[in-house]
Formats: structure tokens, C-alpha cells, sequence
């Protein structure tokens, strides 16, 4: 029998989608197969589809993030407490593998997203390695993929909603260290922000701002819990957002700024939105937007200011942050961030509403449910 499953490929930079037919794949031994459910469309996507991002091995077959139900696994399966991973349990993974454990930056360093050996599915693996993204009917999981179940009570569209903006905010937040009672400024209302802004108030946070765009975003952020948002694009000057942050913050500046925008411009903007020694994260800068100039004077050594940048998330955020958003979803009501799901064949769309903002979360749904219903099928 040559069973066959649909995907779609990013062929190179800036070309069509194309769906393409692969063959059902079989677990290697330690691995599994999931059927798919959802997988994210996020700002990442939108940099591979159009070749910002270096050492992409194209064709691709995007998604890194994922939620699907165990089709089969090849021995037995555990999860990181050692609870079985069975046929149709509804999980993700943590989309990061290879990371050695064996390198300079795993051993020394001990910055393990650092390594150099890291593969990441949907962005550095190949089509021609197999079903390594989830704009596809099933994927392969790979020996030593960290499987997470979700938590009863979550299910997949509860989990997207978060995406990897979940981690990454989790992780952001992590690094700056929130204390109780900081005042916290997020820039950037895309997924990393909002979710940073969510982390923040739970890491104890008094009070949170937003600065983003569009109204959309922004609606969402202070749904939230954010005390207060600022719509970039109508407040165009930088001076004046600086003095819209000050004037909440009895004119000091915040405690903990994040940057979560990919504009090169936010990071001496917000440097000018601390206070003297508080701390700033820059975890926005996925890809290189080109230079900016700042004052070392000013912005860094006078202001004894500590400046953190955050690459990537290891397992512990994602494990982390899934515990927190099971906990935490009648509050922040996660799913509620997707603004549309679009069926696998409309990924192009999906990839073209990213880029124009007009979804604040897109969702691919790589089946199509004929025959049976949305519960059923984990959505
Ligand atoms: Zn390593
Ligand atoms: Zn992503």
C-alpha cells in the first residue's frame, strides 16, 4: 500500500507554495508519527516564504509549531515525567532538536540554544528529510523530540493561540527578571509581546504597557490585562511615545522594558522608556533589520542600565509556559488570540494576512475533517 500525505512546500525564497504528495511516513525506532491538528503560521514563516532568514535548507515544509494526536510510535514513549505517550494522546513537541549537549555553548556556556548543532522543525530541516513541518497531514517525530502532552483541559486551538509566542514570551519575561510591583513596558503587540505582557503581570507585575499596532493588536493586549496601550501609528513620533510612557511612570521610565517589535529603531526608544537601572530585553530582533545607533553615555553606563538579549527557548519555557497557560486559560483565554483558521489549502492567504497584520494569530488546519467533527478531530 503507498499511502501518501499532503504538504505544503516552500520551494525557495519568494516562490509559490506548492502542495506537494509525500509518503506516509513510518516511525523510526525511539520516534513516532503524529496526525496533524493545527500548526502556527507566525512572523517566521513570513521571513522563510520570503528568504530573510540564513541556512534555510529549501524546500521546506513550514510549521515548527505544532499540535497533533500520536498516529503511531515505534517502542514505547514517555513524556518528560515518564507518563506513556499512547496512540491518540493530543500533544505538541518542542520543535528544537539536536542540540548536542556535547559542544562548547551546550557545556561551557551552558546556552543551549546557542549550539551549533540545533535544528529547529518547519525552518531548518529539509522536504527532502521527510514530513519535518506541520503544514502537512501527519509528521515525523524524530528520535529524541520532546514530546508534550497538553494538559487536560487545554486542547489544540487553546495551545495555538499561544504558539511560540508562548515560549518565547515566557522566556523573554524569564530573562528580565520581573519583580513584584515593576512597572513593565512591552513593545510590539504581535504574539512574543502579548504573551510577554501576560508573563509579566503573572511574574508579578503591577502594571503593564503596550505599544504596538494594529487597533486589533492592541484591543487584545489590553483584554489582556495591559493598564494601558499606545497605537504607533498614530503617535508617530518617537519623542512623544517616550513621554507617554514617563508620564505613567512618574517620569522615571519603567523597571523591565521588552522589546518584542523587530524594529532596529525600538531598542534606543526604548532604552529612553527605562528608568535608571532597570533592565532591558531585546527578543524581537529575529531578524537582522540592520543597525542602530545608540548613546553609550545615556542609554547604557549612566543609566546603569542591564541590557539582556533572549535567542530562542529550550524545552523548560515550553514545558513551563504550557503548565502556566493549563492553569491560567479562563483568565487569558489564549485561543481567543486566532483570529482565523485557515484550511491547508489557503496557506498562501494565511502567509499574506501574517504580513499585512490583519490576524493577530493565524492557524493552518492541515486536515480537512470530512466525515468527521471538529471535537473529534481535537479542535
Ligand atoms: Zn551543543
Ligand atoms: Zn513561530
Amino acid at each position: 500500500m503507498n499511502e501518501t500525505v499532503k504538504a505544503v512546500v516552500i520551494t525557495g525564497p519568494g516562490r509559490p507554495l506548492e502542495t506537494r504528495r509525500f509518503p506516509a511516513p513510518r516511525p523510526r525506532p525511539g520516534g513516532a508519527v503524529l496526525e496533524m491538528i493545527a500548526s502556527e503560521v507566525c512572523g517566521t514563516d513570513v521571513h522563510l516564504f520570503h528568504g530573510r532568514l540564513s541556512g534555510v535548507p529549501y524546500p521546506i515544509i513550514p510549521g515548527h509549531v505544532n499540535c497533533g494526536r500520536v498516529l503511531e510510535t515505534n517502542g514505547s514513549l514517555a513524556d518528560v515525567e515518564g507518563r506513556p505517550l499512547e496512540p491518540g494522546r493530543l500533544v505538541t513537541f518542542f520543535d528544537v532538536f539536536g542540540t548536542c549537549g556535547n559542544c562548547w555553548h551546550c557545556l561551557v556556556a551552558k546556552a543551549a540554544t546557542r549550539c551549533p548543532h540545533r535544528k529547529v522543525y518547519g525552518i531548518t530541516t529539509s522536504a527532502a528529510d521527510g514530513l519535518l513541518g506541520g503544514w502537512a497531514e501527519r509528521i515525523e517525530i524524530l528520535p529524541g523530540v520532546r514530546l508534550l502532552p497538553l494538559p487536560d483541559g487545554l486542547d489544540a486551538l487553546d495551545f495555538m493561540g499561544g504558539g511560540c509566542g508562548l515560549p518565547t514570551g515566557f522566556h523573554a519575561v524569564e530573562r528580565a527578571g520581573v519583580s513584584l510591583g515593576d512597572a513593565v513596558v512591552v513593545q510590539g503587540s504581535g504574539p512574543v509581546g502579548l504573551n510577554a505582557a501576560i508573563f509579566a503581570q503573572l511574574s508579578g507585575a503591577l502594571r503593564v504597557f503596550v505599544l504596538g499596532a494594529p487597533r486589533a493588536r492592541l484591543d487584545a493586549a489590553l483584554r489582556l490585562g495591559a493598564e494601558d496601550a499606545l497605537n504607533i501609528e498614530e503617535v508617530a513620533d518617537a519623542a512623544d511615545r517616550i513621554a507617554w510612557v514617563r508620564d505613567r511612570t512618574a517620569g522615571r521610565g519603567a523597571d523591565v522594558v521588552i522589546e518584542a517589535s523587530g524594529n532596529p529603531a525600538a531598542v534606543p526608544e526604548g532604552l529612553e522608556m527605562l528608568r535608571d537601572a532597570g533592565r532591558y530585553v531585546v527578543v524581537g530582533q529575529y531578524t537582522d533589520a540592520g543597525d542602530v545607533s545608540l548613546n553609550p553615555h545615556r542609554h547604557i553606563n549612566r543609566k546603569h542600565a542591564t541590557i539582556l538579549g533572549c535567542w530562542g527557548y529550550e524545552f523548560t519555557h515550553l514545558h513551563r509556559a504550557i503548565e502556566m497557560m493549563s492553569r491560567h486559560n479562563a483568565r487569558f483565554r489564549w485561543r481567543d488570540l486566532i483570529t482565523r483558521v485557515y484550511p491547508i489549502e489557503e496557506a498562501t492567504q494565511a502567509l499574506q494576512d501574517m504580513e499585512r497584520l490583519s490576524v493577530v494569530k493565524a492557524v493552518i488546519r492541515p486536515q480537512s475533517f470530512s466525515g468527521k467533527d471538529a471535537h473529534t478531530a481535537g479542535l
